[in-house]
């Protein structure tokens, strides 16, 4: 299949822009041809404007109808073959195993919300009877209109062209621009004519999707600042999420960004869970920490325990594995550096020791980083903001506390997260109570007795937290609640049957579960 290096708009290909990038093979450092075209700013334009017209189609479409196109996502992406898996391997160095597992959790993602879109009760229709003294309203979902993606590089599949946050937005019924990771933009290719592909069989408007190539942050920037995006979708780093974060809020009508940042993800292990299992818990841990080089914002970043001779075994045990763990493959270029910078800023603190690595690999044929374990004290910690930092790679930072007050003095002090993890036992249960729902306040999802890599694609999941871990601690990216950051409530007020949405009107047409005056139930009224 031959690549053309061009920006996908509304069904055609377009390389207006004189500014090219490459593709690398961040095993062999090597550039591959074609040269990518990052988008103008006129693109970008007609990417959006494409898009608004789409959505005044789309926000007609039955749920069914919007799922059968989810469906046939799905079995364009399959139907790409082994060239989709060979060439993001190509591109990221992730490896044909992971990808395999993460090409079926995308389309499955597909699938799952297709499943929900069909059962229609998503659409949340809540009714509130006329009574004396008050109207009757009724309120459902809707969607909010075209919504701008940022994929991700660490996941060119689950979070990136036709990542979680595609999936939600279109399921929501919002026609997608999504800004391609430079990372990974062959595979991004790939990605776009599967949705060509579907957009054209399933007969929706060409602008339900487009994808802009950018290497820089100039894409970036136009695509959040056009006036036709209702909403955007990012995961990446602080800095960047931030930026886009800033830029929304400066459009003279600004809009809700959606973003997955950096996490450190603590894990606390009481001194109970090292008496009874500290080989499992390192063995479990360094697993945790070196999966996929360390690059996943679930990376366990922060080991917090209390001072004694249990602890410093288990730190050495933890060293010693670490150091013993072969030293994987960097993204690219751009996770190499940043993750050598952040360690520089770490190491730069007097009160961090290197146990082992702290560096880049430099004679490596490959961006790689050195296994690294590096060890603090609770109090600078508390002293010193800029410790919390995501090291993203394969490094982790213990965290020794004085004593049980040290230590939930310390998680005070944390920053918001994605995760955070406890190892106790049984026995322990009265006394840690308090200090799991210290960490609760400070994450999304509180794992008991596990590792925080790992993230289920189920109902119950919750994969966000307050910042800096998100810009909207309220949602979720992953899990199917995720299309609510893509939709809005609208309630109607005494609005006469014939003119209301099906979902609320007396007869219930479609048939689905609605919260009528409290009672959940699929009855007419
Ligand atoms: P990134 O640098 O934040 O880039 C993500 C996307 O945003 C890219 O498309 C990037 O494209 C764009 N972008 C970045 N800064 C921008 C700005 N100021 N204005 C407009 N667009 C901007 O993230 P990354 O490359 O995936 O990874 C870098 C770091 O992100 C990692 O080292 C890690 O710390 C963190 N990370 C976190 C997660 C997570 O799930 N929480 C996942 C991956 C990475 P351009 O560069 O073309 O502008």
């Amino acid at each position: 299949m031959q690549l053309t290096g061009k920006n996908y708009i509304a069904g055609a290909t377009s390389a207006e822009g004189a500014e090219t990038f490459f593709s690398v093979d961040p095993r062999s450092k090597q550039t591959a041809e074609p040269a990518f075209h990052n988008a103008t700013n006129a693109e970008v334009d007609r990417a959006v404007e494409a898009a608004v017209p789409a959505f005044q189609e789309m926000r007609n479409y039955s749920s069914s109808r919007i799922a059968d196109f989810l469906d046939e996502v799905a079995a364009q992406i399959e139907g790409i073959g082994g060239i989709l898996l060979d060439t993001a391997d190509r591109e990221t160095g992730l490896g044909l195993p992971r990808l395999t597992g993460e090409r079926a959790r995308t389309t499955g993602q597909f699938r799952a919300f297709a499943a929900l879109l069909r059962d229609g009760a998503y659409l949340r229709p809540i009714i509130n009877s006329e009574e004396p003294g008050q109207p009757s309203i009724r309120q459902m979902q809707f969607p909010v209109g075209p919504v701008a993606i940022f994929a991700a590089s660490n996941f060119p599949f689950a979070f990136a062209v036709a990542g979680g946050d595609t999936a939600s937005a279109l399921a929501a019924g919002c026609p997608v621009v999504v800004k391609a990771h430079p990372g990974h933009p062959a595979t991004s290719e790939l990605f776009a004519r599967a949705f060509g592909a579907a957009v054209e069989r399933q007969g929706f408007p060409a602008g339900t999707f487009s994808m802009l190539q950018g290497n820089g942050h100039d894409v970036g920037q136009w695509l959040v600042a056009h006036e036709g995006i209702e909403a955007v979708g990012f995961t990446g780093s602080l800095r960047g999420g931030r930026a886009i974060y800033d830029a929304a809020a400066r459009r003279p009508r600004p809009i809700p960004v959606y973003a997955e940042m950096g996490s450190v993800n603590p894990v606390v292990i009481t001194q109970g869970a090292l008496a009874s299992r500290a080989d499992d818990i390192a063995d479990g841990l360094v697993g945790s920490i070196t999966m996929g080089t360390g690059q996943f914002c679930t990376n366990p970043g922060f080991i917090l325990l209390q001072e004694s001779a249990a602890s410093q075994d288990f730190i050495a045990a933890v060293t010693a594995k670490m150091q013993a763990a072969p030293a994987g493959v960097l993204l690219n270029e751009a996770i190499a550096v940043g993750l050598e910078s952040a360690v520089e800023q770490t190491k730069a603190n007097p009160e961090i020791s290197i146990l082992t690595g702290g560096e880049a690999v430099a004679e490596s044929d490959y961006f790689c980083f050195s296994n690294t374990v590096m060890q603090t004290t609770a109090s600078a910690i508390r002293a010193d903001d800029r410790l919390q930092v995501e090291h993203f790679g394969p490094v982790t930072l213990f965290v020794v506390c004085d004593d049980a007050d040290d230590l939930r003095a310390t998680v005070d002090a944390l920053e918001g997260n994605l995760t955070s993890t406890i190892h106790a036992e049984a026995e322990e249960l009265d006394d840690i109570g308090d200090l799991l729902h210290q960490l609760r306040e400070k994450a999304g999802r509180v794992i008991w007795n596990g590792f925080p890599t790992g993230v289920a694609v189920v109902q119950a999941m919750q994969h966000g937290g307050p910042y800096p871990a998100t810009t909207a601690p309220g949602t979720t990216s992953v899990g199917m609640n995720a299309i609510y950051r893509f939709m809005r409530p609208i309630a109607f007020q005494n609005v006469p049957d014939p003119l209301l949405p099906d979902p609320l009107k007396d007869g219930n047409p479609l048939g689905i579960m609605r919260l009528v005056d409290g009672v959940n139930t699929v009855e007419a009224l």
